[in-house]
């Protein structure tokens, strides 16, 4: 094998109604399937670069607690990814597997500065 590309799965090789149930739990644009699409989402700062079968791109923790639900009982391994910066490989996804992208997930839910030494921010996995 040339380089370290991997030979890709095709999404139709995930179980079967696994699109289906994904489908009650995201809106039809959150869904990426297209080949094309998803092989943006397969890469990160290393030399690694793997074609997921699906990437599901949610909104809210709810929804991420149902698509790992979801992925469990369909045993579809999942890799979350935030922005894929990271040079290690860890978030190129396994084949056949499902990318969670925290692309949307970018809010700062909670700032305090009770003082200089001691400031927190709580935000959520894609907010700098
Ligand atoms: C040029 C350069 C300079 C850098 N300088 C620094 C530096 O000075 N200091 C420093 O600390 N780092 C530095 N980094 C590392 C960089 O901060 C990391 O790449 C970054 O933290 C990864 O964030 P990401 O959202 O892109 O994660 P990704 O690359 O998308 O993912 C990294 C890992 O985290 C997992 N992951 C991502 N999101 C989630 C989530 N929501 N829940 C659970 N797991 C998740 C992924 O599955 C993967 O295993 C540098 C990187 C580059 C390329």
């Amino acid at each position: 094998m040339s380089g370290s590309t991997e030979q890709t799965p095709p999404a139709a090789a995930l179980p079967e109604g696994f699109i289906k149930a994904l489908g009650e739990l995201l809106p039809r644009q959150r869904i990426v399937t297209d080949q094309a699409e998803c092989w943006t989402y397969g890469y990160d700062n290393s030399r690694r670069h793997q074609l997921p079968a699906v990437v599901a791109i949610p909104d809210t923790h709810e929804q991420v607690c149902s698509l790992l639900k979801l992925c469990h009982e369909h045993r579809v391994p999942v890799t979350a990814r935030g922005s894929g910066t990271a040079t290690t490989g860890a978030a190129v996804p396994v084949p056949g597997g499902l990318v969670i992208s925290f692309a949307r997930m970018d809010s700062c839910l909670l700032y305090t500065s009770p003082s200089p030494r001691d400031r927190t921010r709580t935000r959520m996995p894609s907010s700098a």
